[in-house]
């Protein structure tokens, strides 16, 4: 593969179906996806010279910095750009600042990457709706969601235990519709798309207000859209 890595960035508040779509990605089709939150554990428990920058900084109860963010993801990327046909960003870039920092990146270092930018739009009364009734897998090698709300394709088959490693599902705590309202209005506070198309950046977007399987088939769609 003549480094035809593509990277996906996903923008979506929770309980847009980014999540379950990512993974999706992954199992299906051997892409990779990045989790902000796994790789700073994964470094801080290997030890690493950004772990140790990682756990001194949580243990002063400061706040990981963005130049930092960003220096753990181009380490990661290294690792996959050209090796991995599509990469899934999903949660960074977060700040105004991570996404001046990731374009610099790409410019400087992944000029030949192709960056597609991919909005999942969906209206704020669906995503209380869907978290509400919003089940994760127990399983912490498993983690995967699925939703009691009908017509959201998501289902388990046995009530309470997952399809994928029969694990026990459960509701989280943080998906009360009051919380829910809360992180919405955050997201819409940080929503970077506008950001992306001062850059120049086109945003593709993906009707989220539909069932699980219609977005999954929208964004193949998207995909073999060069
Ligand atoms: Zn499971």
């Amino acid at each position: 593969m003549k480094n035809g890595s593509t990277i996906y960035i996903f923008i979506g508040p929770p309980g847009s179906g980014k999540g379950t779509l990512a993974q999706e990605c992954v199992r299906e089709l051997d892409w990779v996806a990045l989790s902000t939150g796994a790789l700073c554990r994964q470094h801080i428990s290997q030890q690493t010279e950004i772990g140790k920058q990682i756990d001194l900084i949580i243990k002063s109860g400061k706040l990981i910095s963005d130049v930092l963010v960003t220096s753990m993801v181009d380490e990661w990327l290294s690792k996959q750009v050209g090796k991995v046909r599509g990469i899934i960003l999903d949660g960074y870039p977060r700040t105004e600042q991570q996404v001046m920092l990731l374009f610099d990146l790409l410019h400087t270092k992944y000029p030949d990457v192709h960056l597609r930018v991919v909005k999942f739009d969906i209206s704020d009364d669906i995503v209380v709706n869907r978290l509400s009734g919003r089940l994760m897998c127990q399983n912490k090698e498993c983690q995967a969601v699925y939703s009691t709300v009908p017509g959201a394709g998501l289902a388990p088959k046995k009530v309470n235990v997952c399809d994928r490693c029969s694990g026990t599902l459960m509701s989280r705590v943080d998906d009360k519709p009051e919380v829910i309202r809360d992180r919405l209005i955050v997201y819409h506070q940080h929503d970077p798309s506008r950001l992306f198309e001062q850059m120049g950046q086109s945003v593709e977007i993906i009707d989220a207000n539909k069932p699980f399987n219609e977005i999954l088939s929208d964004f193949i769609q998207l995909i073999e859209r060069a």
